[in-house]
């Protein structure tokens, strides 16, 4: 916002300068009941006690120990003393920071490791490590710069601004509608010789925890010579041997392009993208978020590949699944409506005034887990995202849903 070194007031409190009038859009997403903030001081998590990964121990908000339910942390895994070892000797040994992109002097030997363990994960030639989920998918979109890229409507916002900033022509199709996207394809056909096309789609949603028809949707991208790219955040670690749902349908081999996270059940912070040798010394040269950013933490590698190395052998995944499981039946027999299947629960209240309510109720009783709204999601679909952890005890999910049942009756959802 222009030259004002002290912010962008005026000297007379109001934020309406050089043309830009923020406290104007403020007041309005205020009016809109919109407006986003980071919580009270009080209401951050304290992680006071040491939580062992079975057991219960439960992170401090406003002076209270209470269960977390929205975390993307979904193996428990940053409180995992292996991973949290792997980070400390990384830091001992390699230093808190890479120091300098990898392709000056920030490649080191724990990049290296971190990157063979996700190729031999994803089944694929190579893999490379960015500083985060969100530099992935921006860097490698715009280092393809495809001329079409059809995009799930719900694909994350990481891959909408990706498209934009490549300058493709983007053609969204209708949520997991297979024939939506053929119907799209044709129409495109035969229009110009020569395109490249590029299909991408989240694999599990991450607000709906729904799983994308990615069997079928390759088919369709096959007919039509387009690649195929696959954004596994919300799946890597979970599924087959510590893949993602790629793994879980036997596709490695006709998904040319696997992208993720290390930041969601890899606790820890980072993104990858795994493919081909091609595609890997492609986005090397490229990918202006990778050649043009410091290499990932080293002590963040460590922790992202000590992680996948304990969801690929320990019982964790195990855990998860089954605290999935057991929630996602109670709250559907106590008159919740919890479409999907993964271990993304959207408990949907739809109206945004009810779904906050409902949130301050849960916390009231020691539940952690925010309302989600417009324009994260589509008006009149807002719910609470309850997302159970492998670390959940069973006295932690009886507590949880003890808060569902007696929140729900206090705002007269039940
Ligand atoms: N893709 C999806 C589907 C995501 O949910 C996210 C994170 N919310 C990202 C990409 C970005 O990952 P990161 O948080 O590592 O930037």
């Amino acid at each position: 916002a222009g030259d004002d070194s002290t912010g962008s007031s005026r000297g007379d409190g109001s934020t309406a300068s050089h043309g830009f009038d923020l406290s104007a859009d403020l007041a309005a997403r205020e009016r809109e009941n919109l407006r986003r903030r980071l919580s009270p001081a009080n209401r951050v998590a304290e992680y006071a006690q040491f939580a062992p990964p079975s057991g219960s121990a439960l992170p401090v908000v406003d002076g209270e120990e209470r269960l977390v339910l929205a975390a993307n942390n979904y193996l428990g895994l940053t409180q995992d003393e292996r991973v949290q070892d792997a980070a400390v000797a990384a830091t001992e040994v390699v230093g808190t920071g890479a120091g300098a992109s990898r392709l000056v002097t920030g490649d080191t030997l724990v990049h290296r490791d971190l990157e063979e363990r996700i190729a031999e994960t994803k089944a694929t030639d190579r893999a490379l490590a960015f500083s985060s989920g969100y530099a992935a998918n921006i860097g490698t979109i715009t280092a393809l710069a495809p001329d079409v890229v059809f995009s799930d409507a719900y694909n994350h916002a990481s891959i909408v601004d990706a498209c934009r900033l490549s300058g493709a022509d983007t053609v969204v199709y209708d949520h997991c509608d297979v024939a939506d996207l053929a119907a799209r394809m044709e129409s495109r056909s035969g229009t110009v010789d020569d395109e490249s096309w590029l299909v991408v789609t989240d694999s599990v949603f991450s607000m709906d925890g729904d799983v994308a028809p990615l069997a079928d949707i390759c088919d369709v991208a096959e007919q039509y010579g387009a690649w195929m790219m696959v954004d596994e955040a919300h799946a890597t670690g979970l599924y087959e041997d510590g893949g993602g749902i790629v793994q879980r349908e036997g596709l490695s081999d006709r998904v040319g392009i696997q992208m993720g996270t290390l930041s969601k059940a890899l606790a820890s912070q980072g993104g990858y993208v795994a493919g081909s040798d091609d595609l890997i010394e492609y986005l090397i040269n490229h990918a202006r978020s990778f050649v043009f950013s410091t290499g990932l933490a080293p002590p963040s590698a460590a922790a992202a590949a000590e992680a996948l190395h304990v969801a690929r052998t320990g019982d964790c995944r195990g855990r998860l699944w089954r605290n999935v499981e057991y929630l996602r039946e109670e709250l559907a027999d106590m008159g919740y409506h919890v479409p999907g299947e993964t271990q993304i629960i959207p408990v949907r209240v739809d109206d945004r005034e009810a779904a906050l309510a409902l949130s301050d109720e849960l916390y009231e009783r020691g539940v952690v887990a925010p309302a989600i709204r417009p324009p994260t999601v589509p008006d009149g679909t807002s719910r609470i995202r309850v997302a159970p952890m492998a670390t959940h005890s069973a006295s932690d999910l009886a507590a949880c849903l003890d808060a569902f049942r007696d929140a729900g009756r206090e705002v007269d959802l039940l």
